[in-house]
């Protein structure tokens, strides 16, 4: 059989290489996906950077994966070759600890999370498990749609997280919070968008995507939030976030990894706020978020890169110079 190749991680901190392997053949329950596109979530930075404990080594990172069906696993039902499918990160759980039998799968005991601990899809190739992939209907770009595979529906998590508050801030305007902001605008919500000082591109797009005001994180919105969500990995911004937000207002922060967070008067955390983390997604949270998006008329924002550019692009997320989503194009 032909083979595939491969952007793999050795080590922690070293550039990915381009590998040529044989193509894997699905077991049971499995389905073998060529991949159209994958997009480059803030989620690989930390594990390229070493900053997620114990990854797989090597490991092909990527878990916004859009492809078809190449081959089926022996078992594998509810598929056929050809159809257009979405891996996301959640790659298998135990169905047996007591997260998953408490309909929480996302803090399963024994899970494996697709470019960490299983390979992932900056590659030609990816076998996944067929009961976390999700068909893609429709007839969408694949780049575009590959964003709303991670920073769609872990977005999606934050944002129900958040509450029905109408005053909703997002800090840092990347691929998660410029779906978001177009889900939030859709149900009439008032979104206020944060990013770095001085961000005017982010700022911008922002504005462009029905955000009614956009800033500096460390500038004061012009009214009191109900809730907001933190996708940039800074732990400083969670007690500017506090200060922000109303009485009862939430804090959720969305992200995997996060600068320590600083320490912060008890009094801007009283009067019932609250600061809530965000792990990984359900199955349920995937199938909302995939219904909710073309109803919400969700466009993403994205930069094409080759495969083979995949260091290009993590350096390019790493220095802010993305608007949107970068996806690699294999
Ligand atoms: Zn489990
Ligand atoms: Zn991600």
């Amino acid at each position: 059989m032909a083979g595939m190749r491969a952007m793999v991680l050795e080590r922690p901190g070293s550039p990915l290489v381009l590998c040529e392997r044989p193509i894997p053949a699905p077991g049971p329950g499995e389905i073998l996906v060529e991949i159209a596109a994958c997009g480059v979530c803030r989620t690989d930075l930390h594990v390229v950077d070493g900053e997620l404990p114990d990854p797989k080594l090597p490991i092909v990172p990527g878990h916004e994966i859009v492809g078809r069906v190449a081959v089926l696993g022996a078992d594998v039902k509810g598929f056929a070759p050809g159809e257009r499918v979405g891996v996301p990160w959640l790659g298998h759980t135990c169905q047996i600890c007591p997260y998953c039998r408490s309909g929480r799968e996302n803090l399963c005991d024994a899970p494996l999370f697709t470019g960490y601990t299983s390979d992932g899809g900056y590659a030609t190739h990816v076998i996944a498990e067929a009961r976390f992939c999700f068909p893609l209907r429709g007839s969408s770009d694949d780049a575009e749609t590959a964003p709303l595979l991670c920073a769609g529906l872990i977005g999606w998590r934050s944002y129900r997280m958040a509450g029905e508050g109408r005053a909703l801030g997002l800090y840092g305007f990347g691929a998660a919070a410029h779906i978001l902001a177009q889900v939030a605008a859709w149900q009439g919500r008032r979104v206020y968008a944060f990013t770095r000082a001085g961000d005017v591109a982010a700022q911008s797009l922002a504005k462009s995507l029905c955000a009614v005001w956009a800033g500096g994180s460390e500038e004061k919105p012009p009214e009191p939030l109900d809730a907001a969500i933190i996708f940039a990995p800074v732990g400083a911004l969670v007690p500017l976030a506090l200060k922000a937000v109303k009485k009862g207002g939430r804090v959720v922060c969305g992200g995997i990894h996060m600068s320590d967070i600083p320490s912060f008067p008890y009094r801007d955390l009283w009067e019932e706020r609250q600061i809530v983390s965000v792990a990984n997604l359900t199955r349920e949270d995937a199938r909302e978020f995939l219904a909710i998006a073309p109803q919400a008329g969700v466009k993403t924002t994205v930069t094409r890169y080759p495969l083979d550019d995949a260091n290009v692009a993590l350096a390019d997320l790493r220095q802010g110079r993305i608007q949107g989503a970068a996806v690699l194009i294999p």
